[in-house]
């Protein structure tokens, strides 16, 4: 027999370890079908080598086994969002987002229509077929009215499950998409039909014409509980009476349809080349700077969102690599927040700082829940009515200062972070210098020069008392013997400071 040729595919494909050239879809499955269509029309349209396909969560999500092209996976539902940026940045790329019906019609439903309402510059391939294979054959948002699945044993009931959702439709909808065709692949007539609406979709997107989508009807006969020749009936007929094969656009041939997209400026050449003193510093590589990474936590009001940004702007005007990350619950103000901060001598690559060198608790909950992540060697600082009730790691210094107190006494009862930023200069723990720090609150409060007047004072106040304070009762470093024994204290009728 004569071996047919497989283009676009890997020759096996070694999952697990084994060097198997069967896939893992069951058999009668539509995806293997669909995979040998994109496969076909990269290489013909000769994309392989420029293509990115996201695929889903879902029974594809190994398409990146099979299909020889790049491969990003995405949050449930987020390919479309993700390849937007994918999009926009790569311009000659082809990208590809392959979704089943629970990655695009339900959880990813709004990236889906948004991305297609912003014509971006992606072909969707969606694969329908009716349920949630993977996980055992629930109802999707196309399973058809009266339908039994796993979630719906008597059937879907349109009162209580809504109508199956037709997104070819919803699509048609919107102004921006170029081609939206549905089709299917249970039959070989409809498998050559399905060849020619893929292949139009990489072509669309090869000349760069703007939104494709494609919706194919693919059987599940796992999902069905059926033979795979009573699935792909099923398809024929139930599915196609609900989901007619049609193309509902293809303004292909009437391009240019979207205008070029403006050139995205990027934030280097924004500050550079602004034409503007924005009184911005670029930073300078410093291989020989210790990066530093930091955490500020707190209570939303206390000023610990404040106080990061104060550390990334002294950061900013030392000339060093620096991000912000700030997290907070939805209440805000009185609710939790901390933020992040990384200083460093390269481009900061994560923002976040989930192991600092550097952690600032202003309450009992944020000291509980980052002192153990805080690295050895490292420093946190405590206001001095934080219970100290948990030991940190070994070789972890930590400081209480009365931050609240020393802001109270200076009449600025708001500026207790101002009185931290104060010990951390005092310290030198920062690797930045004092004038940027202290020339930090300017930025800060540049809209209330009084508070900046106010809090540069305290700061220089603050710093100096804590120096002349060190190892008194109220300025020091707790050591473990102490912690074990607030821990006892707090068996008892009440916690413990160090
Ligand atoms: S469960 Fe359905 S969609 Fe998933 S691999 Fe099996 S047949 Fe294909």
């Amino acid at each position: 027999m004569a071996q047919i040729k497989t283009t676009g595919m890997y020759k096996s494909f070694p999952r697990s370890g084994s060097d198997t050239k069967t896939s893992h879809y069951c058999a009668g499955c539509g995806h293997g079908i669909v995979h040998k269509l994109i496969a076909e029309a990269l290489f013909d349209l000769e994309l392989q080598d420029e293509t990115i396909i996201f695929n889903p969560v879902g029974c594809s999500v190994f398409g990146y086994y099979y299909l020889d092209a790049g491969h990003i996976s995405a949050a449930h539902g987020r390919s479309p969002s993700a390849a937007t940026g994918i999009a926009r940045t790569l311009k000659d790329r082809t990208i590809i987002c392959y979704q089943g019906d629970g990655d695009l019609g339900a959880i990813g439903l709004n990236s889906t229509l948004q991305a297609a309402n912003r014509g971006e510059h992606i072909a969707v391939i969606f694969i329908n077929n009716a349920t949630y294979g993977m996980t055992g054959g629930q109802m999707a948002p196309t399973t058809l009215a009266g339908m039994k699945t796993r979630t719906t044993p008597f059937g879907r009931d349109p009162l209580t499950d809504g109508y199956p959702l037709h997104v070819c439709e919803m699509i048609n909808e919107l102004k921006a998409p170029v081609y939206i065709e549905r089709v299917s692949v249970a039959d070989t007539r409809r498998i050559m039909k399905a060849r020619k609406a893929v292949r139009k979709a990489l072509k669309i997107q090869k000349e760069n014409r703007g939104y494709a989508f494609v919706e194919i009807i693919a059987p599940c006969p796992i999902g069905l509980k059926s033979t795979p020749l009573e699935t792909a009936r099923f398809c024929m007929e139930e599915m196609e009476a609900e989901f007619p094969l049609v193309c509902l656009r293809d303004n292909s041939a009437d391009q240019p349809l979207l205008p070029t997209p403006k050139k995205i400026v990027s934030v280097k050449d924004f500050f550079e080349n602004s034409g503007t003193d924005l009184g911005i510093s670029t930073a300078v590589p410093d291989e020989s700077f210790k990066e530093l990474r930091m955490k500020f936590s707190g209570y939303g009001g206390q000023g610990v969102l404040s106080l990061g940004l104060w550390l990334a702007e002294a950061a900013r005007i030392d000339r060093r690599f620096t991000t912000w990350f700030p997290s907070y619950g939805p209440e805000q103000r009185g609710g939790a927040a901390s933020c992040a901060v990384v200083v460093s001598g390269r481009t900061v690559g994560s923002p976040d700082a989930d192991h600092p060198d550097l952690l600032v608790a202003m309450n009992q909950v944020a000291y509980e829940r980052f002192i153990g992540d805080v690295l050895p060697g490292g420093f946190a600082f405590v206001d001095l009515t934080v219970p100290i009730n948990v030991e940190p790691r070994a070789g972890v210094r930590l400081i209480s200062v009365p931050a609240l107190k020393l802001a109270e006494e200076f009449g600025i009862t708001q500026s207790a972070n101002t009185v931290i930023l104060a010990a951390i200069s005092a310290f030198g723990v920062s690797n930045l210098s004092r004038e940027s720090l202290l020339s930090s609150l300017d930025a800060g409060f540049r809209k209330k020069p009084e508070l900046a007047i106010k809090n540069k004072k305290l700061f220089v106040k603050a710093e100096t008392w804590i120096k002349d304070q060190w190892k008194s009762s109220e300025v020091r470093e707790c050591e473990s013997a102490e912690i074990a024994a607030s821990e006892d204290t707090a068996h008892g009728t009440g916690r413990g400071i160090c």
